[in-house]
This record gives structure tokens, sequence and C-alpha cells, in this order.
């Protein structure tokens, strides 16, 4: 068995160990909001923004964008869920700044290992083969996290699923202090009508 393997399900023992009364908690989140942000492994939602099990949805993706893929998160979470306040929160130093659309599909086009990153940009081994599959997908990378923020906070509130009432607000989180910093811009895009 894989060494990461044999960890999460060994830490998996542990929490079934204290589980507790988890197992009564009911569906819909209890506090009736929900977050969209990055996958970055350096942000712990349930920690940042003091969630316990049961409290709230998380979606989570590269860059925390507003996909077609979260939007439909978010639909069924306000529709079927309940949920009432959403938040967007990117954060500094995301790994969506370091690439754009060409450079991440010509790296897959020379090959689909791993690529690595140094002073003078992506380099790949070379090994291939590669794919152009890549090129037909937008990978929503970031230029400027306030105007990531932005833009998806203003592409979920004009989205025709999305009922007026629900305010959106737009954050940032610094991952130098842990500190969630509002981008005001977002957040007046995204309040409640
Ligand atoms: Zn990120």
């Amino acid at each position: 068995m894989s060494k990461i393997l044999t960890e999460v399900l060994g830490a998996n023992a542990q929490y079934v160990a204290n589980f507790g009364a988890k197992g009564k908690l009911p569906l819909p989140p209890a506090r009736q909001f929900a977050i969209l942000t990055c996958m970055d492994a350096r942000l712990d939602p349930a920690k940042y923004a003091g969630l316990a099990e049961g409290d709230a949805h998380v979606i989570r993706n590269a860059g925390g964008r507003a996909s077609d893929d979260a939007i439909r998160s978010l639909v069924i979470s306000y529709k079927l869920l309940g949920t009432r306040e959403w938040f967007v929160i990117h954060h500094t130093d995301c790994g969506m700044e370091l690439f754009t659309n060409e450079v991440m599909s010509n790296l897959l086009t020379s090959s689909l290992k791993t690529a690595s990153i140094d002073a003078s940009g992506w380099h790949d081994s070379g090994e291939g083969p590669g794919c152009t599959e890549g090129k037909y997908i937008n990978w929503l990378t970031i230029k400027n996290q306030e105007e990531s923020v932005t833009e998806d906070v203003l592409r979920i509130r004009n989205h025709p699923l999305v009922p007026k009432d629900i305010p959106i607000y737009g954050y940032i989180y610094d991952v130098k202090s842990g500190r969630l910093i509002e981008v005001t811009a977002a957040s007046k895009a995204g309040k409640a009508g």
C-alpha cells in the first residue's frame, strides 16, 4: 500500500473513533452559506472561516473560479439545500497566476509528465507522448487577484439561474497571515438586489 494511502486510512480510523454525534447531522448546511475557493493546499476553509461539519458548502477548484461547474454547485446549494449567502475567495500567491492558456496547452502538447518552473518559466522533460487536447480547455488562469474575484462575483451575480437576493462577498485570503481581505469592488458588484 502507498505511504499516503496508509496515512489517510490511519487518519480516517482516528476520525471515526471520535465521530460522535456527527452521524446525526442533517444534509442541508446549518449556517446556510457557501464558499467558492481555491484548491491550494495552504487554504483550509474550515479553519480560516470557522466551519464545523454540517455548517456550510465549500466548493473548490483551481483558482476558486466561477466555472460552469462551480455555478452548477452554487445553484444546487441554494435551490435544493437552502444557502442564502455566498463567498468567492481567491488568494495571494495563487498558482493560477503562474501560467496562461497558451503555456499550459504547449506544456501538455509536449509531455504529460509533471512540468517544473524556474526563473525563466515552465519547462517540460519533453518525454512524450503529449496531447493537444489542452488547447480546447479554458484553464481560467489569473492575472490579478482583485480583478479575478470581481470578475467571478459578477459572473455569478449576472447568471440567470442565480436569484438577486443572495449577497455574494468577494475576498482574497492572504497566505502570509491567514487574513481574509475584502475586495470592495467585488462585494459591491455582488450586493443583493
Ligand atoms: Zn490558488
